[in-house]
């Protein structure tokens, strides 16, 4: 049986290293510029890291997957296709596209270059996917955080690309890329930002003992004295409806699949992906090496698998919101 990959975000070296020494399979990252959807000041590579982050990787025996997946812009779309061409002088293992100019680019310019299909794409059906592998020869697919376990499993019987699904880390609930809810409000791109909720646009107040979190202004919740705030995101607001207020959308835990690993592994994913190449190197070694262990302790006896306690507790602390969720793996849309 071929070993399901753990696969870790590399937010700069130093989280590159500790993703590939804590046991992951494959490591994936972006340059340093508005092509890839985590355009935070201060991470990201250069061409000279992204030498250096590939060379330590594949001395571990460890693939290094380069992210490119975010649109092209109107006014200038070169610096996307100077993206392509670094990843396929860097022979980088696979790139993850998510536009269908650059997905073409890439496959007539490059085509020794395996093509990863970005959750960015949004293609969560057998036909989508087929389109994608039809024209553009893609390896694998990044599906969207949207579907079940037994929906991905009737999936994977229906196509022959690979199948990546998001493992732990945050959550977004929409059809990615595709949502502009927090547009709205800081008047900035989700995907070219670096994150739909950026740092400059988030506000936290204290009034009356209560502490209230703000984005571009709007309130997006208001917390107890002594009650755990997230980071603002729009769709993890707390907000009236019905006369209620509750996170009308999703709750602000991370995702963590560990209690149905099993599950999601019998669906015939080929990756399993961790989130989050805007947090620290700290975060990275911890969540890699309890997905390895988890993913170890499967492949051993898959038949008496339990996500241990302490596993639970150590990402927890990790966790936004400082608890987690099954995410739509197993919960009906709200
Ligand atoms: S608001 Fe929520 S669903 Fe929309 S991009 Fe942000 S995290 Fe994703």
């Amino acid at each position: 049986m071929k070993k399901v990959e753990v696969l870790a975000p590399a937010g700069n070296l130093p989280s590159l290293r500790a993703a590939v020494d804590n046991g992951a399979n494959a490591v994936y990252f972006g340059f340093r510029d508005a092509t890839n959807a985590r355009n935070f000041e201060g991470l990201n590579f250069s061409e000279s890291e992204a030498v250096q982050g590939i060379d330590y990787a594949r001395r571990h025996g460890v693939k290094a997957n380069v992210v490119l997946n975010t649109f092209p812009q109107v006014h200038d779309p070169s610096p996307w296709y100077r993206a392509v061409d670094a990843a396929a002088r860097l022979k980088a293992d696979a790139i993850i596209l998510a536009n269908a100019a650059l997905l073409r680019y890439c496959h007539e310019r490059h085509p020794q270059l395996p093509i990863h299909l970005s959750v960015q794409a949004s293609a969560s059906n057998a036909e989508a996917i087929r389109f994608y592998q039809r024209h553009f020869h893609i390896a694998r697919v990044i599906l969207p955080r949207v579907l079940t376990a037994p929906e991905i499993r009737a999936l994977h019987e229906k196509i022959d690309v690979e199948l990546e699904v998001f493992a732990f880390g945050g959550l977004c609930v929409m059809a990615e890329g595709r949502c502009h809810l927090s547009s709205f409000v800081t008047g900035v791109s989700p995907n070219i930002e670096g994150v739909c909720s950026p740092a400059r646009a988030v506000r936290f107040e204290n009034v009356d003992g209560k502490l209230r979190t703000r984005l571009g202004g709007a309130l997006i919740a208001e917390y107890a004295e002594g009650e755990d705030a997230a980071y603002p995101t729009i769709c993890k607001g707390r907000f009236q409806a019905n006369d209620r207020v509750y996170h009308v959308m999703e709750e602000p835990g991370s995702l963590n699949i560990l209690e149905i690993l099993p599950q999601v592994i019998e669906a015939g994913v080929s990756s399993l992906k961790i989130e989050g190449r805007q947090r620290t190197k700290s975060y990275v070694g911890t969540v890699t090496k309890i997905l390895r262990q988890a993913v170890d302790s499967y492949y051993e006896d898959p038949a008496s698998y339990r996500a241990k306690p302490a596993w639970i507790r150590a990402l927890n602390a990790t966790s936004e919101g400082t608890t987690h969720t099954l995410g739509t793996y197993e919960e009906s849309w709200q």
